[in-house]
């Protein structure tokens, strides 16, 4: 007789998914090139609305042009705006990243600031650019990233129920602990190119078949009715499908 599934709260499936995700993608880090803190958040302004593999190929040059916030400062915005132009809203950005780097200069002695209080003053940051310069360049969990991949997962994994990304964020960071904050994102952004991407989520290859509420039963082969989902697919499968995925560029 198949013994019955434990119930598990919402934190219980939030840690038990941060565990797996650990295992799948080890070694996840921060797809952005930059050498520096101002090189990180140039880039991450960039990445809005673009992927990381395009915003790859713009700042080799941008940056060997400007290489810091004094240069970006000064330089001529239609140099900024032509370098930028192939991300989209270039305009926009390039404005975001001189006006940024301006404040750097004059209110932050030429570093990029520490705090996400001084961080949200700069031009072109929300706190989704804030959380991954602070965890990124500064190794500080100060909250979640939360962009279209942690958004689009956290609701099919039924972690949230909120559309607005800073109460995503409020939620997750219940959820979590705070040193895994970053982690989280990076790994859950891996496993949203990899796995359940936008379109077409790929079920029948996904470790948390027996932990997601909008898991699509359809996909996953029939063993047994008798059985719970989690048996359908072992961990082990999980983890030796994922090790086989190459994982996609944003
Ligand atoms: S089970 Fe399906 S919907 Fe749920 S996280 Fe995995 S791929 Fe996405």
């Amino acid at each position: 007789m198949t013994p019955p599934r434990k119930r598990l709260t919402k934190k219980q499936r939030a840690l038990e998914i941060l565990a797996r995700l650990k295992q799948m993608y080890p070694d996840a880090v921060c797809s952005l090139d930059y050498e520096t803190p101002v090189q990180l958040l140039v880039a991450t302004i960039l990445s809005a609305q673009c992927t990381d593999e395009r915003v790859n190929k713009v700042t080799p040059e941008l940056f060997r042009r400007f290489p810091d916030a004094a240069a970006l400062a000064n330089a001529d915005l239609e140099d900024i705006i032509e370098r930028v132009r192939s991300t989209g809203f270039y305009r926009n950005k390039a404005k975001n990243i001189q006006g940024a780097c301006r404040l750097i200069m004059t209110e932050f002695g030429g570093q990029v600031p520490q705090t996400m209080e001084e961080l949200l003053k700069l031009p072109g940051v929300a706190r989704k650019t804030a959380n991954v310069v602070l965890a990124h360049a500064f190794g500080i969990n100060a909250g979640v990233t939360v962009d279209t991949h942690v958004k689009r997962l956290t609701h099919r994994l039924g972690l949230t129920q909120e559309e607005d990304p800073v109460k995503i964020e409020r939620d997750l960071m219940k959820l979590l602990p705070q040193p895994d904050w970053e982690n989280w994102s990076i790994r859950l952004i891996y496993h949203g190119r990899a796995v359940c991407n936008a379109r077409r989520p790929l079920c029948d290859r996904c470790l948390f078949t027996d932990l997601c509420p909008s898991v699509d039963r359809s996909l996953l082969p029939v063993v047994s009715t008798s059985l719970p989902i989690a048996s359908a697919m072992t961990l082990e499968d999980n983890f030796r499908v994922s090790e086989t995925l190459s994982l996609p560029p944003k």
